[in-house]
């Protein structure tokens, strides 16, 4: 008795050598997404830094008269959310500018979205989008567009709208700019038979052709001005607070928005964390050596908990890139050989290693590389991880376990879900196959260290209540149900947050509400452990705290 009562005291008088909390929550249901699930009802925050989670009580004693008090009436409460890999940066050149449609389940909602930028643009200005959304998700009517429809919309704009990367919907007046006319042959940088046309030869306004051919036409849409690059930076970062994302898995990190984030972070408000995959793919045999001096070269970890480089990727020989609609690849031996040159000396170099493969002839491909390399290499404590990998199977997980591999899952039938079943002219669908793409509970029972993510802005939405929707119901966006394996909502939030901590070599700084990591969290609308499963697509963010800084209130 007296022991307990000594041991007690000394905990106050512990505490009391402490300065009092900056912040705290109190009265509220504290999802910590801890190594026990457990729940808290209160969390005390100092400087960045979570410094106690508990009971209202225990927390509520530990504030000094300049602690902020929030009193959360009952809602829960999550970490803030990382995406292990999102083309983040890329998409601040165009984010101000798109008319998004991540999380948009209406066609009827989307037409009012292009009117209401008809309105505001001036006459010519472009409107469009770059991936993100299919017409599948439009759950009242899942048509794509035509091109009258969209002269009717906007009669004096050129329109484009991407599907992901599988075609792009354009105007007559886009067309006309993209020099795509009847009676002429196709402009010479389209890839061959992209340009659908009807059979008088009229084009029919769609661009169709994966990566290559959607990317052409997204080639020619405007970037924003310099001048307004760190305003729509700004913009994109103030969406992915409000969705309650905090850390990002980023391929390729642009330079100038990269310079744009530095100079937030040196002004104290940099409202996300940024963890670079960088570094170039060789594109060709001559390729090669030139790749592999420049990453001898490289450095990672020089920065901080808010921006650093924490992997080479995310391709290491570009003929061995899988598109995203392709339904099986066949790496050729002399490929081969260059990708594992560089995977050598990867791991040589002793660093991390997220790679692009999707497709399980791919995968399995890389993995005989892998293997060989882990013979002269080990790559056991470099945390090599395969990134999308909808096709992985249970004998491929197991071969990536004994090497010490992760998964990066980025299911990109959260929208493509309907193009990989039914497939089209480009496609023919997976048949049954895509019921299994991914393959989330055999992921889940692997026991592999695996983390979701998107792989947005235009290989998919951004959303991730839409993906942990997803992983749970196996519903796409829109509704339809597209998979057959998923988890429990426990199994995909741990994914989405501390298992991704791992991505980003930050597992001891994030991923969970816990004692001694950075204070990112995000306070939700509703429980996302006990609202109906088909709600928790719709739960929104109504706070994020990205290191004990509110960036983001629900008015
Ligand atoms: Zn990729």
């Amino acid at each position: 008795m007296l022991r307990i009562a000594l041991v007690a005291l000394l905990g106050v008088a512990l505490y009391a050598q402490q300065p009092p909390p900056d912040l705290i929550f109190t009265n509220g249901k504290l999802i910590t997404v801890d190594e026990r699930f457990s729940i808290a009802q209160a969390v005390a925050i100092r400087g960045d830094r979570i410094v106690a989670t508990g009971t209202n009580q225990e927390i509520a004693q530990l504030a000094g008269a300049s602690t902020r008090r929030i009193d959360l009436k009952g809602k829960a409460v999550i970490p803030g959310l990382i995406d292990n890999h999102m083309h983040l940066l890329r998409a601040a050149a165009t984010w101000a500018k798109e008319v998004r449609f991540d999380g948009v389940d209406s066609r009827k909602r989307a037409i009012e979205m292009l009117r209401a930028r008809v309105k505001s643009s001036a006459p010519g200005e472009w409107i469009y989008n770059i991936g993100g959304w299919t017409h599948q998700q439009f759950a009242d009517d899942p048509k794509s567009f035509t091109r009258d429809e969209l002269d009717e919309i906007a009669p004096n704009n050129p329109v484009a709208l991407q599907e992901s990367y599988y075609q792009v919907f354009l105007n007559g007046r886009a067309l006309a700019m993209m020099k795509i006319e009847a009676n002429a042959p196709d402009p010479a940088e389209f890839v061959k038979g992209s340009i659908l046309r009807d059979a008088a030869g009229k084009p029919t306004g769609v661009v169709r052709g994966d990566i290559a051919g959607t990317r052409v036409v997204a080639n020619k849409l405007p970037r924003v001005a310099p001048e307004q690059l760190e305003a729509s930076a700004k913009a994109l970062i103030g969406d992915m607070n409000r969705a309650g994302l905090t850390s990002f898995g980023v391929p390729g990190c642009d330079a100038d928005v990269l310079g744009v984030l530095h100079k937030w972070k040196s002004e104290g408000h940099l409202n996300v964390r940024v963890f670079c995959y960088g570094g170039a793919a060789a594109a060709n045999p001559d390729g090669v050596d030139r790749a592999i001096q420049q990453l001898a070269r490289m450095k990672l970890f020089q920065g901080d908990s808010y921006i650093d480089d924490v992997a080479f990727g995310e391709s290491v020989y570009s003929p061995l890139h899988d598109p995203m609609f392709a339904l099986k690849s066949s790496p050729q031996p002399e490929q081969l050989e260059a990708w594992r040159k560089i995977a050598m000396a990867i791991a040589q170099a002793g660093l991390p290693l997220h790679v692009h493969a999707e497709l399980s002839g791919t995968i399995d491909a890389f993995l005989d590389q892998v293997e060989a390399v882990n013979k002269e290499h080990p790559i056991k404590n470099l945390r090599w991880a395969l990134a999308h990998v909808n096709q992985i199977n249970a004998a491929q997980l197991e071969r990536m376990k004994k090497l010490g591999m992760y998964a990066a899952v980025h299911p990109w039938a959260v929208i493509n879900g309907g193009i990989m079943h039914e497939g089209d002219t480009l496609n023919k669908g997976f048949g049954d196959g895509a019921y299994d793409m991914p393959p989330l509970a055999t992921i889940q029972n692997s026991g592999i260290v695996w983390g979701l993510g998107t792989d947005g802005t235009a290989a998919n939405q951004t959303l991730p209540f839409t993906t942990l929707s997803f992983a749970v119901t196996g519903k796409m966006a829109g509704g339809t149900k597209v998979i057959r394996q998923t988890i429990s909502r426990e199994d995909a939030l741990i994914a989405h947050t501390r298992k991704n901590a791992y991505f980003v070599f930050q597992e001891n700084n994030l991923g969970s509400i816990q004692a001694g990591k950075l204070a990112d969290l995000v306070v939700l609308d509703r429980d996302y452990l006990t609202v109906p499963v088909d709600q928790i697509k719709d739960i929104k963010p109504v706070m994020t705290v990205v290191g004990g800084r509110v960036v983001y209130e629900a008015r």
